[in-house]
């Protein structure tokens, strides 16, 4: 399985915000980080890393609530 490593953003209120990589298909905010590959096992391919609400709460199911995850702080412009 080929690795995705491109992330996209949005600029909202002058922040760097990530944008939910499910698929890569989904456009919503991303609403937090997630490290399927801590997993290891079938998981350790996985692509996405950015999580919008919705799918955050879908996978987290199908993860059995296993999955590591962390919030995601939207970078400044003036930061980069
Ligand atoms: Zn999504």
């Amino acid at each position: 399985m080929k690795e995705k490593s491109t992330i996209r953003y949005k600029i909202l209120n002058d922040k760097r915000v990530p944008l939910c990589d499910y698929s890569g298909t989904c456009m919503n905010k991303a609403y937090r980080e997630v490290f399927p590959r801590l997993l290891k096992g079938k998981y350790r391919n996985r692509g996405w890393s950015y999580l919008c609400r919705k799918h955050f709460e879908q996978e987290l199911k199908r993860f059995k609530r296993k999955l590591p995850y962390s919030t995601v702080c939207p970078i400044s412009k003036h930061d980069l």
